[in-house]
């Protein structure tokens, strides 16, 4: 980086990372390759590259960028490439990884399970065409509650099939 007041920029957004500063990576190993891995300010940038990579199972880890006398020293180390180097680059500030979003456990009760899935207009709009009645907001939850054990299911036979995309056959 020619810009020396940061460590490095994020690998979506290009905010400049500073020495020292919290940030996160991607868990996957080709996303964290020495020199060229990816960094990113905030989770969502690091969500942002999944719409590039295609992960199995991904998630970002919190990490605190190196100071930039450790950074400093590192590269030196691995200019000089001596035997020793990688013992050297071992950053005494940082800290134990933080998994911040979990891989996908299906079925566990998550708060998000609660958004609702349906478009209350368009469903209203059809209760009314088909009977002139009235329709509670609150039938977004249970309604809600069907398609996800719909799509929970088609997702299960998509997997099995090895795909990795849920095609319309699958709800059959
Ligand atoms: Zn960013
Ligand atoms: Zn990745």
């Amino acid at each position: 980086m020619s810009d020396d007041s940061s460590w490095r920029r994020c690998s979506s957004c290009k905010t400049p990372i500073a020495f020292g500063a919290q940030h996160w990576v991607c868990n996957v190993s080709t996303c964290n390759r020495p020199r060229t891995g990816l960094v990113f300010c905030n989770v969502s940038c690091w969500d942002a590259h999944l719409s590039v990579v295609r992960h199995r199972e991904s998630w970002a880890v919190e990490k605190q960028a190196p100071s930039r006398a450790d950074w400093e020293r590192e590269q030196s180390a691995q200019a000089a490439s001596s035997p020793h180097a990688s013992t050297v680059a071992a950053s005494p500030t940082e800290r134990a990884p933080r998994r911040i979003l979990p891989p996908p456990t299906p079925r566990a009760p998550d708060p998000l399970e609660a958004d609702a899935l349906i478009v209350m207009s368009k469903l209203k709009n059809y209760v009314r065409g088909r009977s002139g009645f009235n329709t509670s907001d609150r039938v977004a939850t249970p309604l809600s509650d069907a398609v996800r054990g719909l799509c929970d299911r088609a997702i299960e036979k998509a997997r099995a099939e090895g795909r990795r995309t849920v095609l319309d056959r699958d709800f059959e």
